[in-house]
């Protein structure tokens, strides 16, 4: 696919409208959203935009049981075509987190996600600018050369007075792991909930240089 440009009007949409922006310009089925499951708001937005939509949770064999269960709840309350995409059969629990966290993201979560992008035109993920530093200037809408796929980032303007907002005007439930400190929720080995005012995503691969997985940088 080649490089496209974006209306202006997406920086200033309601998520839901960016996501059904991307039904009408793709078609639904060549939509796919990534869905960390950390809380409702972004699978409520793509699942009443566009119902049927398909979401992916990637299963690294690492995840929470609270996130899984979220997860299951959400599907059934939600009714959500969630489609759980596990790494490669020849991937078995190994603990390479102990040893190099990059190579167990490449394999766990970087070629998962590559494999549910293939034959799709525009993903559709839950990134923010509020989320921390590293993702300050996240756009609305990009293209992701690398991966050949136009990207959508509908909530990248949702502070989390925002977020706490909708969930609550539409009666989400949160992750249980929320409640106890976990503000970004990734997997069990690499996250630690953070003390009040530190950054939402010190607590992921704390202690190392690692800020990000591979899949939005
Ligand atoms: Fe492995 Fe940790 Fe990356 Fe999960 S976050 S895939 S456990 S290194």
């Amino acid at each position: 696919m080649p490089p496209i440009s974006f209306p202006d009007i997406l920086e200033t949409s309601q998520p839901a409208d960016t996501v059904r922006w991307a039904a009408d310009q793709f078609g639904t089925e060549n939509l796919v959203v990534t869905a960390s499951f950390e809380d409702a708001v972004l699978v409520h937005v793509a699942a009443t935009a566009v119902p049927g939509i398909a979401i992916v949770l990637l299963d690294t064999q690492y995840l929470f049981a609270e996130t899984k269960w979220f997860a299951d709840e959400l599907t059934k309350r939600l009714d959500l075509n969630l489609r759980i995409v596990n790494p490669l059969p020849h991937i078995q629990p190994d603990n390479l987190w102990q040893s190099d966290v990059n190579a167990c993201c490449n394999v766990r979560k970087v070629e998962p996600l590559d494999r549910s992008l293939q034959g799709k035109q525009a993903w559709v993920t839950g990134v923010r600018r509020a989320d921390g530093p590293t993702r300050a200037n996240t756009p609305t809408a990009s293209y992701d050369i690398g991966r050949n796929i136009v990207k959508l980032n509908p909530l990248a303007a949702f502070s989390d007075d925002d977020m706490a907002l909708y969930a609550h005007l539409h009666d989400l439930p949160a992750n249980p792991l929320t409640e106890r400190g976990y503000p970004s929720i990734g997997c069990w080995p690499c996250t630690r909930p953070v003390a009040p005012g530190e950054d939402k995503r010190g607590g992921r691969w704390a202690g190392s240089p690692k800020t990000e997985c591979g899949l939005h940088g």
